[in-house]
């Protein structure tokens, strides 16, 4: 990665009415780097990448992007910087084909030539997809299901990619699929904050971690290193 800084958050507070969840974040994510965000359930997570994604209200603190306030742009403006969000749960649209999920991807893009070129690279990345690109996204396997809502992401194009939870109740070779493919993802250039429980593999995955314990950063480092990391071991790893 080089060391232009992509993203830099500081002192962020965000609640919901009068909890405060988010206590003064500080995170900065470099451009071409793979970031994650590790701790337990209800720590604040998926609130801090709704509030990036304009999703969630920020009550203090500052958010840039590439060098300009973030918080001042709506959230269509946020996608269309390149900042795209997969949240959690594998939100695919059930009724609809893989083939159309992958076009609601693209749904302000219109349906020009870049994005028949753009359809073409997802399958070409998923060719289970494309396997079943006429079949209902809700008869695909979870796996599955995480790969179309990657895919469907990647038709907006993102430069920075915030996955919220993709392992999440996937067998354990599913998960390791799912990882493959966010590291090269990141090979190909998009940089990636990655939100997750499952801290060894997100940790082993990444350039550097944060860990959110009740809203609050209590440690950040090298992924490596806080794979080491005593507190991490005895509190996220079992170990
Ligand atoms: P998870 O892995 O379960 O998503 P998380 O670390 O992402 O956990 P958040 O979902 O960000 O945690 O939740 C942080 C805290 O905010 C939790 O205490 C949660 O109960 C609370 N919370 C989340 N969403 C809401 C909401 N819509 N209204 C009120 N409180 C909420």
């Amino acid at each position: 990665p080089d060391r232009h800084e992509m993203l830099t958050i500081q002192g962020l507070v965000s609640s919901y009415g009068r909890i405060q969840v988010l206590h003064e974040v500080d995170l900065t994510i470099r451009r071409g780097e793979i970031v994650s965000l590790v701790g337990a359930n209800g720590a604040g997570k998926s609130t801090l990448l709704m509030a990036l994604s304009g999703l969630q209200p920020v009550d203090a603190g500052r958010v840039t992007y590439e060098g300009e306030d973030l918080r001042r742009w709506p959230s269509h403006r946020r996608v269309a910087q390149g900042i795209i969000q997969v949240p959690e749960g594998r939100q695919v649209f059930r009724d609809m084909t893989v083939h159309d999920n992958l076009l609601m991807g693209a749904y302000t893009r219109g349906r020009g030539q870049e994005v028949e070129q753009d359809l073409e690279r997802v399958y070409g990345r998923f060719p289970i997809l494309r396997q079943k690109q006429r079949q209902l996204a809700g008869m695909l396997s979870g796996g599955q299901q995480q790969m179309l809502v990657m895919g469907r992401a990647l038709m907006a194009r993102p430069r920075l990619l915030l996955l919220d939870e993709p392992s999440m109740g996937l067998a354990p070779l599913v998960v390791e699929e799912i990882f493959d493919i966010i590291r090269e993802l990141n090979q190909e250039g998009i940089t990636i904050f990655l939100v997750e429980q499952n801290a060894s593999q997100a940790l082993a995955a990444s350039h550097r971690g944060y860990v959110l314990e009740a809203g609050r950063v209590v440690l950040e480092g090298r992924g490596e290193d806080l794979l080491e990391n005593e507190q991490v071991r005895a509190a996220y790893l079992g170990i």
